[in-house]
């Protein structure tokens, strides 16, 4: 893809602090960290989100989780790990990314929410049952 940034920086195009790469998929520091050491894992290949990467690919990306966690635990000394991905809303690169987030015990981080749209998970639960 031409104009996705995460493209350009795994054809080396514009500068990124690339931990690892190889044939296959890219490892490199979010520019805009939440924490210490904040990472993205993508494919190599372009892929709008998680639903279209192929399952042996995922599956090479979910293996390096734990290489990419011993490593940081040992050097970046933290205490535990952040995995998510965004899709649609919330997403703002349209290029397949998980992002691994090393978690500290000081580090503060926090889920904020609009608490005044939130629905008694009883009545979720049932929307979701809902035939239809
Ligand atoms: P999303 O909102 O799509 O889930 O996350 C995109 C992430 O990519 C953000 O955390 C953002 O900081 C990061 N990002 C955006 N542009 C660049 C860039 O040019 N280089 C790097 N290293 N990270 C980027
Ligand atoms: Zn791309």
């Amino acid at each position: 893809m031409d104009d996705c940034i995460f493209c350009k920086i795994v054809r080396h195009e514009i500068p990124s602090e690339i931990i690892f790469e190889d044939k296959d998929i890219m490892v490199f520091l979010d520019i805009n960290p939440t924490t210490n050491g904040d990472t993205l894992i993508i494919p190599k290949k372009h892929y709008k989100d998680m639903f279209e990467v192929p399952r042996e690919l995922l599956n090479y990306i979910e293996d390096s989780y734990k290489s990419i966690y011993q490593i940081y635990k040992k050097k970046l000394k933290c205490d535990g790990l952040t995995l998510t991905t965004n899709m649609d809303y919330g997403q703002e690169i349209k290029h397949f990314h998980m992002h691994f987030i090393p978690r500290y015990k000081n580090d503060d981080v926090k889920y904020l929410s609009n608490k005044d749209i939130l629905k008694d998970i009883k009545d979720i639960k049932k929307i979701i049952d809902e035939n239809n």
